[in-house]
C-alpha cells in the first residue's frame, strides 16, 4: 500500500537523544529546547516562541493567556480538526462556527461581521494545507472590532502570505509537530506569540504557574506559584528529536513542494476534478495533496478504487457544527464546509515519495474519473 503520509527521519534524532542521555538533564527547557526555540525565531521571524507539548497544548495556552471564560464567543471554521475549538470550549465559551470558501477550505471573511456579537472574543482561523486564509481582510476586521486572532498553523511551518510567516500574523500561531505533519516529533507542538504584552505571563503559564525563569534568571530566589499554568514544555528528548528534524525543514518542504507540483501540473488538467485555489501571495509548504470530486458518492468511489489499487487516499474534516457534540446547540447550515466534507480527497504525499508512485497514483485517479 502506497500510504498517505510518512514521517521524514533524518538519521540524527538518535544522536541527540543519546546526547540528552548522556547528559542527565531530561527534563526540558534546556539545550534542545533553546537550539529549537533560536531556530524557529531566526527562520521565521517570531518574536516569542515556546515549545509545547502538541498544537492543542499551544492553543491551550492561548486561552489561559486570554483568560476565555464562560460567556465569551469564539469564531472557529467548521472545516478543521476539533482541536480548533476544544481550548476554548474547556474555558466554557461558546462556539460561533464559520463557513469555508469555496475554492479552498479555508474561513471565508465575508461572513465574519455577521457572527460577531458584543461577546465575540477570538477568531481562530486555520489555514488549509498550509495555504494561507486572507489574513488583510481577516486581520482588519478584527482588529476594528478589538478581537483576538489565533492562527491554527498547524499545516503551516515555513509557509508565507504576502511575504510573511504564517503564524506570525494573528496575535498568537499555533503549530504542530504531530507526526502527520512536514516536521515532527511524534507529538509536539508550538506557540507563537505576536502580541508583546502576553510574553510576560506566557513564560509562567508556560512553568505550571510558577516564576521558575525569573529564578533562573537570578531575578528573584526561590520560585513560587505565581498564576494558573499547566506543565506545557516537552522532555529534552522530545526536543532533540524535534531539532534533528528541523535542521531539514527548508529542505523537507523544498522535496514536498516539487512532488506537490508534480501532481499540480498534470491533475489541474483533468476536467472531473478540481484542485485547490492558490493565490500567488501565498506560498505554500506542500503539507498535504487534495482534490475535490463533484460528490460524496464519486469521492467515496475514488477513495474506494484508490485502495483497490493499493494507493491510501482519505477525505479530511467533518464539519464541527454537525459533529455529535456540537449538534445539540446547532443546527446551522454551512455550505462549503459540508461541501468540502463530502467531496474532499486526500492523496499520498511525504518527504521521499517516489515519482513512479506518483505516476501510478495519477494514471489510476485519471481512469477511475474517466467513467464519471
Ligand atoms: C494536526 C492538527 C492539530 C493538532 O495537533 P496536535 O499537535 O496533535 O495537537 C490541530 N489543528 C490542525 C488543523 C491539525 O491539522
Amino acid at each position: 500500500m502506497i500510504p498517505l503520509h510518512q514521517p521524514f527521519i533524518s538519521g540524527n534524532e538518535i544522536k541527540y537523544i543519546e546526547e540528552v542521555i548522556k547528559s542527565r538533564n531530561l527534563s526540558g527547557n534546556g539545550k534542545f529546547t533553546n537550539l529549537c526555540h533560536q531556530f524557529l525565531q531566526q527562520e521565521f521571524n517570531f518574536d516569542y516562541v515556546k515549545l509545547t507539548d502538541s498544537c492543542t497544548a499551544a492553543l491551550d495556552m492561548v486561552s489561559i493567556l486570554l483568560n476565555i471564560s464562560p460567556g465569551d464567543e469564539v469564531i472557529v471554521p467548521s472545516y478543521t480538526y476539533i482541536t480548533s475549538a476544544n481550548p476554548f470550549v474547556l474555558k466554557g465559551a461558546k462556539i460561533v462556527y464559520a463557513d469555508s470558501l469555496s475554492d479552498n477550505p479555508n474561513i471565508d471573511p465575508a461572513q465574519l461581521p455577521k457572527l460577531f456579537t458584543e461577546k465575540t472574543k477570538v477568531i481562530v482561523v486555520m489555514h488549509y494545507g498550509g495555504i494561507a486564509c486572507e489574513m488583510d481582510e481577516i486581520m482588519e476586521i478584527a482588529n476594528s472590532h478589538n478581537i483576538y486572532v489565533v492562527e491554527d498553523a498547524a499545516h503551516s511551518l515555513g509557509a508565507t502570505y504576502k511575504n510573511r510567516f504564517l503564524g506570525s500574523i494573528g496575535h498568537f500561531g499555533a503549530f504542530s509537530f504531530h507526526t502527520t505533519k512536514n516536521v515532527t516529533s511524534g507529538h509536539g507542538g508550538l506557540l507563537v506569540i505576536n502580541d508583546e504584552q502576553f510574553y510576560e505571563r506566557a513564560e509562567i503559564i508556560w512553568e505550571k504557574g510558577t516564576n521558575r525563569k525569573m529564578f533562573l534568571d537570578g531575578e528573584v530566589n526561590k520560585y513560587e506559584w505565581y498564576d494558573v499554568g499547566l506543565s506545557f514544555y516537552p522532555s529534552e528528548i522530545t526536543a532533540a528529536f524535534l531539532w534533528a528534524q528541523l535542521q531539514n525543514l527548508l529542505m523537507i518542504n523544498a522535496e514536498r513542494l516539487k512532488s506537490w507540483d508534480y501532481y499540480y501540473e498534470v491533475l489541474k488538467n483533468i476536467p472531473q476534478i478540481k484542485l485547490l485555489e492558490v493565490k500567488d501571495y501565498s506560498l505554500h509548504n506542500a503539507h498535504l495533496f487534495c482534490l475535490k470530486t463533484p460528490n460524496r458518492e464519486k469521492r467515496n468511489i475514488l477513495i474506494c478504487e484508490l485502495k483497490n489499487n493499493g494507493i491510501m487516499a482519505t477525505f479530511h474534516y467533518l464539519p464541527l457544527h454537525l459533529s455529535p457534540y456540537a449538534k445539540t446547540e446547532n443546527t446551522i447550515k454551512l455550505k462549503e464546509a459540508e461541501d468540502w466534507a463530502d467531496s474532499l480527497v486526500r492523496i499520498p504525499l511525504y518527504y521521499d515519495i517516489r515519482t513512479e508512485d506518483q505516476d501510478f497514483i495519477i494514471q489510476k485517479i485519471k481512469s477511475i474519473v474517466q467513467n464519471w
